[in-house]
């Protein structure tokens, strides 16, 4: 009866192919068993043995042998896709429950084929996504206003809801079309503690979603803390034109105890700029983003001029109150995505992300202006204050970040040397 026993091509490929493939009659007596079939079947079967089909399967999916008693058809398809989720009493936690996937079709009134898949990897993914699904309808139903953007896989800006334009300030217009990392950046210009977009994006396109928290700005200046959750959207079937949505919801502050902690962590408690600690990290995820996407990235260090008498002659809060200001100077003046930080006592650093030797030169002599313009205001009278700069870009290096620092430093001093208040290299 077994038309598969004449043809020699068809069964090499039985036993070759990746899922079990079983040949029965109508009661289930099996005439041929390929070795994966063979493998899912010798563990359900037990004590009855692989003889029958269906009293094999009696214990576990005992509707099989329904399904074809009431299939009255001479041919066709029984079931397809049927899920039998197998348990055989060894409760593993960490492993996924072990779940086959049966199609039987009739080929004669005598003779079926059955196939066996083992698909319980594929049921505990589709698990996972019903679990983030509800996860997300929770979420988005507790939202009753929240600031909605639609945005394509370059981050660029394709669609703004209401919600939007009223908590942040700014117009559809101003943002659709536009990356989404400048909108964001000019929020929070101050904040350089913020996960960058591209990280996100990345993030989200890998893992389906992701979601961060810290301070934004809205378009009049005001900052609030926001929830930015990014999550890639489901309906697009290539690859090659995701887009996301990005949900920013305006959100309680953290409490005072957080909010101090992630201060501590990462800002001078006297000057406000970015710590050392947190510089050097940012410099490291910089540092990566030039290594993968040759983005150009440059550094201007700052050192105050004659700092030492100032503080002996003016007194230390004296010299408090100018490193203050100086930074204040720095924190105004860095562009979006910058980071200026503190590197101790009176040395200043600017990290400047997507910027060339030129215009690095050029931000750092108008830095060094508006230093040498600074007029501190004390009960003893006015006091002035001058820096030295070094600029240095990362094409000039070996690659490193010890080099870039080095370059820089190396240049300071020469700008010392030339006489203090000055920018070296000299701008063209
Ligand atoms: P140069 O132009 O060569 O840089 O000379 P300088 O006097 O600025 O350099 P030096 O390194 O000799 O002195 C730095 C001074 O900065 C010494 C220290 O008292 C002062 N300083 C370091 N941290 C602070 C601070 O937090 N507050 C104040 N007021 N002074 C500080
Ligand atoms: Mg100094
Ligand atoms: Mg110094």
């Amino acid at each position: 009866m077994a038309i598969l026993e004449d043809n020699d091509e068809l069964l090499s490929f039985m036993y070759a192919c990746p899922f079990g493939l079983i040949e029965l009659d109508a009661s289930g007596v099996i005439g041929m068993i390929n070795p994966h079939a063979m493998k899912h079947l010798l563990p359900l079967a037990g004590a009855q043995g692989v003889g029958n089909f269906f009293a094999a399967m009696e214990h576990h999916a005992p509707e099989l042998r329904n399904f074809a008693d009431g299939f009255s058809d001479a041919s066709g398809t029984i079931c397809d896709g049927h899920r039998i989720f197998v348990d055989l009493g060894q409760k593993n936690h960490d492993e996924h429950p072990k779940v086959l996937s049966c199609c039987l079709v009739k080929r004669a009134p005598d003779q079926l084929i059955a196939t066996l898949s083992d698909v319980s990897a594929q049921v505990a993914q589709e698990q996972r996504l019903r679990q983030a699904d509800m996860w997300f309808s929770a979420l988005i139903d507790e939202v009753n206003d929240h600031a909605l953007l639609t945005i394509d896989d370059q981050g660029i800006v394709l669609w703004a809801n209401h919600s939007f334009v009223r908590q942040t300030g700014y117009t559809a217009e101003d943002v659709v079309g536009q990356p989404v990392n400048d909108i964001l950046a000019k929020q929070r210009e101050s904040d350089q503690s913020s996960f960058a977009i591209d990280d996100q994006l990345s993030l989200a396109a890998r893992d389906g979603w992701h979601l961060f928290e810290g301070w934004e700005k809205r378009a009049g200046g005001d900052r609030y803390w926001c929830q930015r959750l990014l999550v890639a959207r489901a309906e697009q079937d290539s690859e090659a034109n995701r887009s996301f949505s990005m949900v920013l919801r305006d959100v309680p502050e953290p409490d005072e105890k957080t909010q101090d902690l992630i201060e501590l962590l990462t800002r001078d408690y006297l000057t406000g700029a970015t710590n050392r600690r947190q510089f050097h990290k940012l410099l490291k995820r910089e540092h990566s983003n030039y290594l993968r996407q040759h983005q150009p990235l440059s550094l201007i260090i700052l050192d105050l001029d004659n700092f030492k008498a100032l503080n002996d002659v003016h007194g230390h809060p004296a010299g408090d109150a100018v490193l203050k200001q100086v930074a204040r100077i720095g924190l105004e003046c860095a562009p979006a995505k910058a980071v200026f930080a503190r590197l101790g006592g009176e040395e200043f650093a600017l990290l400047v992300p997507n910027c060339r030797l030129g215009a690095t030169i050029e931000l750092a002599e108008s830095l060094r202006r508006k230093i040498a313009d600074l007029r501190i205001e004390l009960p003893s009278g006015s006091i002035q204050v001058t820096a030295s700069l070094g600029c240095a870009d990362m094409d000039e290096t070996n690659q490193s970040t010890d080099d870039l620092i080095a370059i820089a430093d190396r240049r300071l001093y020469e700008a010392k040397n030339a006489g203090r208040d000055r920018v070296d290299p000299v701008a063209a």
